[in-house]
């Protein structure tokens, strides 16, 4: 028998998610932990002393993607203390929390290790070369919308649902929903690219949690015409099967909007190409009302598109399109959808959903979707209404 009388805490697992602005480590915890983290040089290193605790975790492997770390090793430091030593590789800035038990996790210790000098988003270049798309970009609330060029590519932003320490819903199987949405958003990723005049970004590139106000925020900063996030459905009846469409469904989600777009006033001036900044905030707030409208509009028609051609790869839940309040459907000038690609909860579905040849079927149901929405409107998704 293992007597816990000295420990405060036991550490009882650890994990590690890499994204572009840095590393993230979680220590799963069996209560709240008395820690201290501080920095050392020569090497460089991040150390984090667990007070009056067992470490029972075993340490993850720091090479991934987007990894800071070099390497992590852990010992007793002195009676009261156990250290875990993380050398990096480039200079971060540390900051660790503790979050309290949730739905899928008990109590955590969050140690972020946030880049100091993040590398420029490819992304974003790529944007700036596919001149116009400033339009969205602009901070300077002076400067006047660029014209459209003609040959402006159609960006569309792919949403990967999920990721890092949220996996979604989960299979009886033990499939995640991040790691399936994942691969179906390269999959589609790489048949817009594929296509002449459009151009994809992915909002989520690899295995780690983006909030969902960020999502829609870098498809902001991306410039994207058209946003289309991608998930799959759980419910408790293992029966219920199919794809469905959402768009969004929100008399508030119109005045909130306006909220907080009066809030960021010189990233809102140019919205969707129209001229803000010598406008009264009445006027404004019935410009930003008449947009939110019109977006909500094409988001519909852009969501009956994508489930048409998705009936045809497959069964699909109900005939229409759904409606509902997601968050990141919330962007007051970009048409957006949610694609539910199949239930995760459905074993036979499941199954699919881990297939590759099936994630292939439903990128290329929903790009046929994007590449309709598209070619009815020119190429020009609202930039020019
Ligand atoms: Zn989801």
């Amino acid at each position: 028998m293992i007597t816990h009388t000295g420990f405060a805490a036991d550490v009882q697992a650890m994990r590690s998610w890499h994204s572009p602005e840095g590393s993230r480590l979680v220590f799963d915890v069996d209560k709240p932990i008395v820690y201290n983290v501080f920095t050392l040089s020569n090497p460089a290193r991040i150390v984090v002393d667990l007070k009056h605790s067992r470490f029972l975790a075993k340490v993850p492997s720091p090479k991934a993607e987007f990894s800071v770390i070099r390497h992590i090793r852990t010992g007793q430091n002195d009676k009261n203390t156990y250290r875990v030593v993380i050398e990096i590789n480039e200079s971060v800035k540390a900051n660790a929390f503790q979050l309290a038990p949730n739905a899928q996790y008990g109590q955590r210790l969050v140690v972020d290790l946030n880049r100091v000098n993040p590398k420029p988003d490819p992304q974003l270049a790529l944007v700036g070369k596919n001149a116009g798309s400033q339009v969205k970009n602009s901070t300077n609330s002076n400067a006047k919308p660029a014209q459209q060029p003609k040959n402006k590519k159609l960006i569309v932003a792919v949403d990967a649902g999920h990721g890092g320490e949220d996996p979604g819903a989960l299979g009886k199987r033990g499939t995640r929903e991040k790691d399936v949405v994942l691969s179906i958003a390269k999959k589609l990723a790489a048949k817009i690219n594929k296509h002449p005049r459009m151009q994809a970004v992915m909002i989520r590139k690899g295995d780690y949690y983006v909030g969902l106000g960020k999502r829609t925020r870098l498809a902001r900063q991306y410039g994207a015409d058209l946003f289309v996030s991608i998930h799959a459905d759980a419910v408790k009846r293992r029966t219920v099967k199919g794809s469905s469409v959402y768009a969004l469904s929100d008399r508030r989600a119109s005045s909130e909007m306006a909220k907080y777009l009066a809030k960021k006033e010189n990233a809102a001036d140019t919205l969707g190409g129209v001229y803000f900044a010598d406008k009264d905030d009445d006027v404004k707030s019935v410009l930003y009302d008449l947009m939110m409208d019109n977006t909500k509009s094409e988001s519909i028609i852009f969501a009956r598109d994508v489930l048409h051609e998705m009936s045809k790869v497959g069964p699909i839940l109900r005939n229409d399109v759904e409606r509902a309040s997601f968050a990141v459907l919330k962007s007051p000038d970009i048409p957006s959808i949610l694609v539910e690609t199949a239930f995760i909860s459905n074993p036979q579905e499941e199954k699919k959903l881990k297939n590759q040849k099936f994630q292939n079927q439903i990128a290329g149901a929903i790009f046929n979707g994007i590449n309709r929405y598209a070619e009815k409107n020119g190429f020009r998704v609202l930039a020019e209404n």
